[in-house]
């Protein structure tokens, strides 16, 4: 975790003119949520991509698919004409790590390597530590796929948004929830994207739109190093679940929301090997600025439109 703050530091440092830090939250620990905004100051209100990486402690690879992501796009920035027309139109606001604590406590040893959830004491008289924050959410909240018991891995809390840091990302994007064309939150294993509902009684409006988006984003994860993504509701490809940060943000009106959930299927799960952490990165990103770049094309078609009658 001081390595990728650091980090953070260090790219905001790098890249006056595009890139700033904001502090947006506390976790349980009173450390600091902080994202990377990306995007070019033009003095025009802008629209917004959200993505957040690390909400369950011991998913190694999305913190570092983040900062891939990052990276990425920095580069991209320097030569492509189309990522500096992208950061004219858009700010693209990056959390590396959101349960700071409960990533920290992932790192500690053999024993903790295995932790999901954020690190709050449970209720008082109970012997138990957590929240699953991917279930804390106001979406359907304690409706379906949680659990009430504070020792589960998939316990949702007292009430909605009761964690802090769920409370940070409903404050930040909730308060800007018009801006926002697409949200982007970032876990591992199944290799799988997820659109939105959770709970199988409920269906997004777009579902269509979304399954399209998200079908086409899989076969270029495809075509970069051949790994399959499966796309669908949580109930139809995983399991059923409520209180998910995607469906918070669908139910917010953001159109575009997506769970990643990057490789592996299983053979290695939450514990993927090094030599792996490179390519999940590469096809991952390529599926993200798919969605990115569909975002922003539906909603700024005529500063791309190369038709001479439009
Ligand atoms: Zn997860």
């Amino acid at each position: 975790m001081p390595e990728i703050a650091n980090w953070m530091a260090q790219v905001a440092k790098d890249h006056p003119d595009v890139v700033t830090i904001m502090d947006y939250g506390q976790t349980y620990e009173k450390k600091t949520i902080s994202l990377l905004k990306i995007g070019l100051n033009t003095g025009k209100k802008k629209k917004a991509i959200w993505m957040d990486c690390g909400i369950h402690a011991r998913e190694w690879i999305a913190p570092a698919f983040c900062q891939y992501f990052v990276w990425q796009i920095l580069e991209e920035y320097k030569s492509a004409p189309k990522m500096q027309e992208m950061l004219k139109n858009m700010d693209i606001y990056v959390t590396p790590v959101l349960n700071i604590d409960g990533y920290v406590y992932s790192w500690r040893d053999n024993s903790t390597r295995l932790w999901r959830k954020n690190r709050s004491p449970g209720p008082s008289g109970c012997n138990c530590t957590g929240v699953d924050l991917n279930r804390n959410f106001n979406a359907n909240w304690g409706s379906i796929g949680v659990s009430s018991n504070c020792s589960s891995d998939i316990y949702c809390g007292t009430q909605p948004a009761s964690e802090p840091e769920t409370h940070a990302v409903t404050y930040f994007v909730g308060t800007r929830k018009e801006d926002f064309l697409c949200f982007l939150t970032i876990h591992s294993y199944s290799q799988l994207l997820l659109v939105p509902y959770g709970n199988p009684n409920f269906t997004a409006s777009n579902y269509d739109e979304l399954m399209k988006v998200g079908l086409a984003a899989a076969a270029v994860i495809k075509s970069v190093h051949g790994m399959n993504y499966t796309v669908g509701t949580s109930p139809d490809v995983l399991y059923a679940n409520s209180g998910s940060s995607r469906d918070w943000a669908r139910l917010q009106g953001i159109p575009l929301a997506y769970t990643f959930e990057l490789r592996d299927k299983g053979k290695f799960g939450f514990q993927l090997p090094e030599d792996q952490i490179k390519p999940t990165c590469e096809e991952a990103y390529a599926g993200a600025l798919f969605i990115v770049t569909y975002a922003h094309d539906k909603t700024f078609s005529g500063a791309v439109c190369s038709d001479p009658c439009c």
